[in-house]
């Protein structure tokens, strides 16, 4: 499948927003947006001009990335949440959080989405008991993601547990940390979602 492989902290200067793809540098003064705060390129630091399309446009594309979603695949999340009840911003949103790799990012299992992504891919989580290897997996209310017994012990989720240990885990989301243990106690609302983006754009975008 193919992938993002330019520097990621493009991305966020190109969104005017911190996407946390690189792990814990994302919250230190090296960050690119803390150091940078303007669009990359030639161009970057010239007027804005941005049409209604512009703008629904860069929604989608800022939400995307912050999810690390291809676009067919993020086509496929919002015809999904049309045929939800609540509001579709709201569903999509709610759809994007529920993924695997997501839930593994929020319980703390990593230090960024492409990692969990990474280390989901490799076979270190289960959901209810099971292994399950895909990042795209979304979790239920109810299942309970954990980490891999012979994995526990590693130095590298010892390494991402001793970063991750002050970051808040979200409401939605019920961590036993003695156990390594998360439940998904209920799906996020809008407001327990922290991407600053105005989803209507979204889906005004898809509804053309
Ligand atoms: Fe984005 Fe993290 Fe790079 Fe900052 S360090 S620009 S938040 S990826």
């Amino acid at each position: 499948m193919a992938r993002y492989t330019d520097s990621v902290c493009k991305l966020c200067r190109r969104e005017g927003q911190k996407l946390f793809l690189k792990g814990q540098r994302c919250y230190t003064d090296k960050c690119a947006i803390t150091r940078r705060a303007y669009a990359p390129g030639q161009h970057g630091q010239g007027r804005k001009k941005t049409s209604e399309y512009g703008l629904q446009l860069r929604a989608k594309q800022m939400t995307r990335r912050y999810y690390g979603v291809l676009e067919s695949q993020f086509r496929g999340y919002y015809e999904l949440a049309t045929h939800k009840e609540g509001k579709t911003g709201d569903e999509l949103l709610a759809i994007l959080e529920s993924r695997l790799d997501n839930v593994v990012y929020r319980l703390g299992f990593a230090t960024s989405r492409p990692e969990a992504r990474q280390l989901v891919v490799h076979g270190h989580f289960t959901v209810n008991g099971k292994r399950v290897d895909i990042p795209s997996y979304l979790t239920k209310v109810g299942e309970v993601v954990s980490i891999q017994d012979k994995s526990r012990s590693s130095e590298k989720f010892k390494a991402v547990l001793e970063a991750t240990s002050a970051h808040p885990v979200a409401k939605w989301l019920d961590l036993n940390r003695d156990t390594l243990e998360g439940k998904i106690i209920a799906l996020p609302t809008r407001d327990e979602i922290d991407l600053a983006v105005d989803e209507t754009l979204i889906v005004e975008l898809y509804s053309k």
